[in-house]
């Protein structure tokens, strides 16, 4: 079921008081459901042993959230320079921070392993001698392409941008080896939003039979295996939530029959973004016009520079109009946001209590890969982030942009070279 009854009765409670000081639009993410997923997923995965959670950054990236997540004692997975350098602002450091980049240039790498360093996990073999000195620990992204289907958000691996090829992941070791490092671990990254719990199973037995195989022929140990992230979350209310218990139990008997063989056993590290924050966040928008033409439309304050989910993958967002619920349904109608692309649609013929001007909408789940993907295309400004708190307050963690901000990167008077 998509955002949590604790939540959405906390929330409703307080909402019109929060619309009245703060103004819509604004996502807002609720700091008990976050804490009690993180301690959830620590519970599930303590009998693994040495488990660490890398909360992709990407997903949500904002101090106030990923301070949380410190807390709970996870990792970071960053995928740009500014990311680590945002983790890095909140206190992880070194093997805290893991850097997964694509097409990385040594200037990012430079960056990376300057203030304190973190764990490298590169994406080509090419990239060992772009690094500007010798890590002690080193960890490639594998790509195992026909050998696993992708899904539908990250695709065909036969054909995604990402990671080390199968007959080319022996020699990425071999050379990270010649170059002096001591210490590795592997990667890969295969789904996203993913809610059969085998897929990720299956994916930690990939993993471990490659390095079985690596292991064997150059002698080498791994400390972790990183299954990456794309633990799905249910979004419509018919979806079943993923069963990360079964998940846990899957990869420790696979684990632990990996020790009985080899009498050594890497960690398990996991890479989540969506799983940890996704359903613990809503987009909360007042409706302002409607409109009937061909369709009947309900339009709302926010547009898809706030969420961009449903526009980029059809994703289903579900929405409620705050203190209607009690009221039948009608339509149906397209919730839209006032972008000039068609596409910038919140819900899609979706049956809702009628609604009239001023009324709230809470589109759900926007806790991950919400605002973080939100773009400033047709002048559009991003909306504000709160978090409702443990003691029941609410806080601004990020303003709303201005004009001043669109504005901000334009060279009124352009910098010219004379010829
Ligand atoms: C996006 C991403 C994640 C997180 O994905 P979720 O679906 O949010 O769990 C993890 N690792 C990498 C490398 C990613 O690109």
């Amino acid at each position: 079921m998509p955002m949590s009854d604790s939540f959405r009765k906390r929330l409703s409670a307080i909402l019109p008081e929060i619309v009245s000081t703060f103004g819509t639009p604004f996502h807002i993410y609720d700091e008990i459901g976050i804490c009690d997923t993180c301690d959830t997923l620590t519970a599930a995965f303590r009998p693994v042993g040495g488990f660490k959670e890398y909360f992709a950054v990407k997903a949500l990236p904002n101090p106030a959230v990923m301070e949380i997540l410190h807390k709970k004692g996870f990792g970071f997975d960053c995928s740009s320079v500014p990311e680590l350098v945002l983790a890095r602002k909140i206190g992880a450091k070194g093997e805290a921070l893991m850097f997964t980049s694509n097409n990385t240039s040594a200037e990012q790498f430079r960056q990376a392993m300057a203030h304190g360093g973190c764990i490298l996990n590169l994406d080509d073999t090419s990239l060992v001698q772009k690094l500007p000195g010798v890590p002690e620990l080193i960890c490639f992204r594998y790509n195992p392409g026909p050998k696993r289907s992708g899904n539908h958000i990250i695709g065909n691996p036969v054909e995604a941008k990402y990671g080390v090829s199968h007959d080319q992941i022996q020699t990425a070791y071999e050379k990270a080896i010649q170059m002096g490092v001591k210490r590795f671990g592997i990667h890969t990254m295969l789904a996203s939003n993913e809610r059969n719990f085998t897929y990720m199973v299956e994916t930690a037995d990939m993993l471990l039979s490659i390095i079985t195989e690596i292991h064997k022929n150059l002698g080498i140990t791994f400390e972790f295996i990183n299954i990456g992230g794309g633990l799905g979350i249910p979004y419509t209310p018919e979806d079943t939530p993923f069963d990360l218990a079964a998940m846990a139990g899957g990869i420790r008997e696979s684990l632990a029959e990996f020790k009985k063989k080899h009498s050594w056993a890497p960690r398990l590290y996991m890479e989540s973004g969506r799983y940890i924050t996704g359903p613990h966040g809503v987009l909360v928008t007042s409706v302002i016009n409607h409109k009937q033409i061909y369709r009947d439309y309900v339009g709302v304050d926010a547009s898809m520079s706030a969420l961009m989910r449903p526009g980029m993958y059809g994703a289903y967002h579900h929405v409620h109009v705050h203190g209607k619920d009690h009221l039948p349904v009608s339509g149906p109608v397209d919730v839209v946001g006032s972008l000039c692309e068609n596409n910038d649609k919140f819900a899609i013929q979706r049956l809702l209590p009628k609604t009239g001007e001023g009324d709230i909408l809470v589109i759900h789940d926007t806790g991950a890969h919400g605002h973080s993907m939100g773009f400033n295309y047709n002048g559009h400004l991003r909306p504000k982030e709160l978090v409702l708190k443990k003691d029941g307050s609410v806080a601004l963690i990020r303003r709303a942009e201005t004009m001043a901000d669109y504005f901000a990167t334009l060279a009124f008077a352009p910098q010219t070279m004379d010829l």
